[in-house]
């Protein structure tokens, strides 16, 4: 199939006409914008024609890993003596992202409509949005779209007539990064420590209470109506094949007009920086790194931003990720060894404990950056570093640790000379200093 490569989205084509929050984001709106139309003729669909079409689409999770949808939503089992449950990760913290909480502040419907259909294709009465502790507005817009939702028979019992019941209840978190890992998302939702789990049982065998539990990102979610309503045709036109589709890019840092925007997928990273936020402060040539995805993701260096595409794959190829597309820019006046060392200390502080090499490691490591990042150390502790990063990767319960390495592995790739330069620029002055003393 001939790829169309699409840079701006029409105003049609989006799935979040009211991003921007210029237009009402109370059920009047969503409905005028089209929300809501077509819905019970999706509700007397078959579960698995739903999810059918969900695999044709080849739609991959937008919370970071890029599972495809439709093969997750497969997973579940038919509802037998326990009930299934659908549950909404609207627990945003990865630094750098804050697509779902513009989302839930000016389309809460989109999320809602979604959540309808995906009951109804998961055999689940009862959905759980799990929101970030700090998203005190994001949650009330939520539970008042949903209050709206139950007025107008799209929630509740028998909603339009079509026998098919869904409730919906918002939890908020208490701010942990690592609840938003689904299991420990799991464990927050049922009163525990949230804490990721051992798997398998994978949430789909064994979710929240012990019943299959299908888990997933708000901005998928929001994107499952538009899908069955327009049809794959439509949402295959955009982004390369296994990477179709549209996608929210929060794009922050040294750029001139950060922002969130939803572009097709495979765009280019420079056409996506230069048309949609302005450009990077300074110029192109000004630029220095890119971090594609999240402050997990390892960065981009400037000569791989001019040519790479923003999709799974194409990020894959070059040792990163698309992540949650949170695409953070730094340009030449960024001083990049205190930002990857703050992004460090960052991972260190959320760490849940649970595994030692994670417990242990991530604190070392973001204290080998404190010091080599002002110089403090011999440049061999540079090989060091990167080894002890390589045993963290990989050896713990979840995948929290791996992010938490690979930013570090990502600057030590393209930036060691600068740790170099800092070590070499300290032992001149203070072999200067031991000369001064001794004359
Ligand atoms: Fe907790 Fe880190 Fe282990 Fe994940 S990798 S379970 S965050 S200790």
């Amino acid at each position: 199939m001939s790829v169309k490569q699409l840079h701006t989205l029409s105003v049609e084509d989006k799935i979040f006409k009211n991003l921007d929050g210029s237009d009402d984001w109370h059920i009047k709106g969503y409905e005028k914008r089209g929300g809501y139309k077509g819905l019970d003729k999706i509700l007397k669909t078959a579960p698995k024609d739903i999810i059918e079409q969900l695999k044709a689409s080849a739609l991959r999770g937008r919370g970071g890993a890029g599972f495809p949808t439709g093969m997750k939503w497969s997973f579940m089992p038919p509802v037998e003596e326990k009930p299934n449950y659908l549950v909404v990760n609207a627990d945003e913290s990865e630094p750098g992202t804050c697509k779902d909480r513009d989302i839930l502040l000016y389309d809460p419907h989109t999320l809602v409509e979604g959540i309808i259909i995906g009951c109804h294709s998961l055999g689940a009465k009862t959905c759980y949005v799990y929101v970030r502790g700090e998203y005190i507005d994001e949650a009330d817009h939520l539970q008042k779209a949903i209050d709206e939702a139950y007025e107008a028979g799209f929630l509740g019992k028998n909603i339009l007539k079509t026998k098919v019941d869904v409730d919906i209840h918002v939890h908020t978190g208490a701010g942990a990064y690592i609840c938003g890992e689904e299991t420990a998302l799991l464990e927050s939702l049922e009163g525990k420590k949230g804490q990721p789990r051992m798997k398998p049982p994978f949430p789909a065998g064994a979710g929240l209470y012990g019943c299959p539990t299908t888990i997933n990102n708000v901005e998928t979610v929001a994107q499952v109506p538009p899908i069955l309503k327009k049809g794959v045709k439509w949402w295959t036109q955009f982004g390369r094949p296994n990477n179709h589709g549209t996608k929210i890019f929060s794009i922050s840092g040294a750029v001139n007009k950060p922002c969130n925007v939803e572009a097709p997928m495979s765009i280019p990273l420079k056409t996506l920086i230069e048309e949609h936020a302005g450009g990077v402060i300074g110029g192109w040539d000004n630029l220095l790194a890119v971090i594609p995805g999240g402050s997990s993701t390892p960065m981009l260096s400037a000569i791989q931003a001019d040519t790479i595409l923003m999709d799974f794959d194409a990020l894959r190829e070059v040792g990163t990720g698309l992540g949650t597309a949170a695409v953070i820019v730094m340009n030449k006046e960024t001083d990049i060894l205190a930002v990857m060392t703050r992004i460090s200390r960052f991972y260190k502080h959320e760490s849940c404990g649970q595994c030692t090499p994670c417990r242990e490691g991530v604190g070392w490591v973001w204290r080998m950056m404190e010091r080599l990042s002002h110089g403090d150390g011999e440049i061999e502790e540079l090989d060091q570093l990167f080894k002890v990063t390589k045993k963290v990767e990989g050896h713990t319960i979840c995948a929290f640790a791996d992010g938490a390495m690979w930013p570090v592995q990502g600057v030590l790739k393209h930036f060691r000379p600068l740790f170099e330069a800092e070590i070499n620029k300290a032992k001149k002055k203070s072999k200067q200093n031991n000369t001064a003393k001794s004359a």
